[in-house]
């Protein structure tokens, strides 16, 4: 019989699902896995089920050996820890969970854009350290939200829905990058470079795919070219953003705060960011919804079914 194996627990819901149609094997860890790890799961499993993390580097598939894996059925939509062009070359095919995360992860930009500019972590800091004297007039004044400008860089499945929510909730006007000009449902306007886009936004927010193509698309150059009063907000991964330039531009006052669900060296989060006032830091809590990650753990296991019964892989990526 075909074995699987899934590289962290996952939710009780889809663990159950998972042990009633395979021969599953569930690792009980939630630390990416080592090196020495990888190479025996891909020689003793058929499929495997990785996340975030998990970095399937051509050097750990060539260290393998003899592999018998021939599918990872990524757990998240971000694929960026897995060397698709070497699993292609073993012989292993790639599936991601696209769709099941692009809300939770849109909602989670809406709320560091919020929390950003109205300062609400500077201020729970102050409630929390028993400091706060009470409300007075000038007291953390934030910038107001709605009507203001963002530029998204990414207008894929998450960017657009993070234009929606901008467009539709707060009245905000919408300026983007991708590679190609969009067809969307409310003014948006195309811009052809970043540092275009990020010379004229309030709220600058990532939401590209990480990767060789696209880090450090954010330097000191985009950072020196957003205005003084404007914010960066990153759902996207880490390594987009250059974060000693970006602790750089925070601690000058030359951009006035961030809202970050990722970081360059995850999880690893330098002092000099976790000491400053001016950011709101979340621990990658994009997709932490319960319904969400069952949703992303279903089309894990969907698209390991498709390929035990020999069907078309629902996400392929390779
Ligand atoms: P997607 O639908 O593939 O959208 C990606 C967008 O990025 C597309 O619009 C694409 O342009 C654009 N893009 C790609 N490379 C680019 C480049 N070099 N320059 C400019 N634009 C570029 O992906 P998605 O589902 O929206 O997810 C985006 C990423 O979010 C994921 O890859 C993942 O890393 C991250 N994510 C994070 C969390 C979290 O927990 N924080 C959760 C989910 C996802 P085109 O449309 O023109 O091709």
């Amino acid at each position: 019989m075909s074995k699987v194996f899934i590289t962290r627990p996952m939710t009780a819901e889809v663990e159950a699902r998972a042990r009633e149609i395979f021969d599953v094997e569930i690792r009980a860890k939630t630390s990416v896995m080592e090196p020495s790890e990888m190479c025996d799961v891909l020689r003793e499993f058929d499929c495997i089920v990785p996340t975030l993390g998990d970095l399937f580097s051509a050097e750990v598939l060539a260290a393998a050996g003899d592999i018998r894996c021939k599918l990872l059925a990524n757990f998240g939509v971000g694929y960026n820890h897995i060397d698709v062009a070497a699993a292609k070359a073993a012989g292993i095919a790639v599936t991601n969970t696209p769709g099941a995360v692009t809300d939770a992860t849109a909602d989670i930009a809406m709320m560091l854009i919020l929390m950003s500019a109205r300062r609400a972590s500077e201020g729970e800091r102050l409630v929390r350290a028993g400091a706060w004297q009470g409300w007075h007039p000038t007291q953390l004044l934030g910038q107001h939200v709605g009507g203001k400008r963002v530029g998204i860089l990414g207008m894929g499945r998450i960017g657009q829905a993070i234009a929606h929510r901008c467009h539709y909730g707060f009245g905000m006007k919408i300026s983007y990058v991708a590679r190609s000009e969009k067809s969307l449902p409310h003014p948006a306007t195309f811009m052809n470079s970043v540092v275009d886009l990020a010379r004229e936004v309030d709220f600058l927010v990532l939401a590209v795919p990480g990767g060789a193509e696209t880090r450090h698309l954010i330097n000191a150059e985009i950072l020196a070219a957003m205005p003084q009063h404007a914010h960066l907000i990153n759902i996207a991964r880490g390594e987009v953003v250059e974060e000693a330039a970006l602790i750089a531009a925070l601690q000058s006052g030359q951009i006035a705060g961030a809202g970050l669900d990722v970081y360059e060296f995850e999880p690893k989060i330098p002092e000099a960011l976790t000491g400053l006032n001016n950011v709101t830091l979340l621990p990658h809590l994009g997709t932490a919804a319960e319904e969400v990650r069952s949703g992303m753990g279903y089309m894990a296991l969907d698209n390991v079914f498709a390929h035990l019964t020999g069907m078309t892989l629902p996400n392929l990526v390779v």
